[in-house]
């Protein structure tokens, strides 16, 4: 991702679930308060949750 991406916290790649590799929707519902919030995924192939860069995120 570029710095300008970082910096206004817009990716505009694909998102892959970093476990699995299953490439998220663009568009999708978000699931709980962090996702409405700030974005992010939870991979329906494993279920993992990822933020919005494909970032596996802490419990
Ligand atoms: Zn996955």
């Amino acid at each position: 991702m570029s710095d300008l991406e970082s910096k206004i916290g817009i990716n505009f790649n694909a998102v892959k679930c970093p476990v699995c590799g299953e490439k998220q929707p663009a568009i999708r519902k978000p699931k709980g308060l962090y996702e409405i919030l700030w974005g992010g995924y939870t991979c329906k192939n494993c279920g993992c949750k990822m933020d919005k860069f494909g970032k596996a995120r802490g419990k």
